[in-house]
């Protein structure tokens, strides 16, 4: 058979029931796995055989959720982890540690950059912040001979700012380290950054992969690209023998398809216990089997809703790459030709005070502290997601105070269009 569709991998990846076995993926809500001998479990714990033996390591639920995700973004291995920010967080720690540095674009989740300005700073690690727009030779200035890692989001949440995923690859390899890409707002239906070059891939599954609000939840694919060891004297978690399981050295024992998320279960998930429970992956599994048909409308409701806000009198200036006079309408045109995602962002004249009017006085597009969902949703991030930047820092991540993130769910785009006019008439 040819290779399969993105359809049909969103309906049936990951899992292949046998003759007579459950339709549908099981919940295999167990945290421990019963075994007659006790060597066969020890050949589990030595990483010798693959197979189950507790929960906070592995559990086949989320095996076939993970395996369905490695499928639709085109990696080797994946793993889920219990949120996005445990996902970013673990993209990084697994090949980062104290004394360590990494290069990350300024435009990124406020969640993540708390993550990596303060909390990772906290342990030893550094973040430089480059301009993603900047050219090659300015970014690569940011580099230095501890550097472990290249960061970006596809699309950034909520600047809307697409990433030139091939020009960060490439200054990314020039430096001998791996590109980690989060690829939260397009979803892989829209956007696979593995075939442009990223080594490393990235969701919070609680937006669009789960797409119906309903378990917070990450994931983490690796392309099985990136030569570990080539590198060897940089990335000796991969290439030297782990002390802490037996000396087991991941990319011998693994391969290069095998190292990278192996090290981060056995490591990472053994000590940091971040799982995701097997009852959110069965949800987040329900999510998936229909991404690759909510993605086309929830990308048609945003087109509309931007054009519409475009040409309003009471909206300063609209951001949506899908628009031809969006700063980013070329690298949209190239990475994400299908469409990008359903969030728009706005700038209502007036700022903050007016953005929260018009928030309030909308009834289909809810305020939260959400996007990617089935139903509307709408935010204020200077006033909520992004409230611990300052100033200037919320202009480097491209946040005016009266920006509105407005997250287009499924509804009629019509019945959107005329919310947005009713609420705009009483700001
Ligand atoms: C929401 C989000 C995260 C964090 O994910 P959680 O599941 O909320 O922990 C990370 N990156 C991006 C781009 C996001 O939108």
């Amino acid at each position: 058979m040819n290779k399969k569709g993105i359809g049909t991998i969103s309906v049936q990846g990951g899992y292949t029931p046998k003759n007579g076995e459950p339709r549908q993926v099981p919940i295999v809500q167990s945290t421990t796995f019963k075994y007659d001998l006790a060597d066969d479990m020890g050949a589990l714990f030595d990483l010798e055989a693959a197979g189950y033996f507790y929960t906070r390591l592995q559990n086949p639920t989320n095996d076939s959720v993970a395996a369905k995700i490695c499928e639709l973004e085109g990696g080797s291995a994946a793993m889920l982890t219990s949120s996005g920010q445990t996902a970013n967080f673990f993209a990084i720690f697994n090949i980062a540690g104290c004394g360590d540095h990494v290069v990350c674009s300024t435009s990124i989740y406020g969640g993540t950059y708390n993550l990596f300005a303060v909390t990772l700073k906290r342990m030893g690690i550094d973040f430089t912040f480059v301009d993603p727009d900047a050219d090659e030779e300015e970014i690569s200035a940011a580099f230095k001979p501890n550097t472990k890692a290249m960061f970006g989001e596809t699309i950034a949440n909520p600047a809307l700012s697409v990433l030139d995923i091939e020009k960060f690859a490439k200054i990314a390899h020039v430096h001998g380290v791996p590109l980690i890409i989060d690829n939260t707002f397009p979803t892989p239906i829209n956007c696979r950054p593995i075939e442009w070059g990223a080594d490393i891939v990235t969701h919070s599954t609680t937006k669009y992969m789960d797409g119906h609000g309903v378990a917070v939840g990450g994931a983490i694919i690796d392309s099985g690209k990136f030569d570990w060891n080539r590198y060897a004297e940089k990335f000796p978690g991969l290439t030297t023998p782990d002390e802490s399981y037996h000396g087991v050295t991941y990319t011998k024992a693994f391969g290069l398809e095998g190292a990278y998320i192996t090290k981060a279960t056995a490591q990472l998930m053994r000590d940091l216990g971040a799982i995701q429970a097997p009852q959110n992956a069965f949800y987040l599994n329900m999510g998936l089997e229909s991404l690759h048909v909510r993605m086309p409308r929830h990308c048609q409701n945003a087109q509309l809703v931007a054009e519409f806000l475009s040409e309003h009198p009471k909206v300063k200036e609209v951001t949506y790459c899908g628009l031809k006079s969006d700063k980013y309408y070329e690298l949209g045109q190239k990475y994400l030709p299908n469409g990008s995602c359903g969030v728009v962002s706005f700038e209502l004249e007036g700022g903050k005070e007016v953005a929260k009017l018009f928030m309030e006085a909308l009834k289909i597009a809810a305020i939260e502290t959400h996007v990617a969902d089935a139903r509307s949703c709408v935010l204020n991030p200077a006033s909520t997601t992004h409230r611990q930047m300052n100033d200037e820092e919320l202009r480097s991540a491209g946040i005016a105070p009266g920006l509105v993130r407005l997250s287009c769910g499924l509804e009629d785009s019509q019945d959107l269009i005329d919310d947005i006019a009713q609420a705009l008439e009483k700001c």
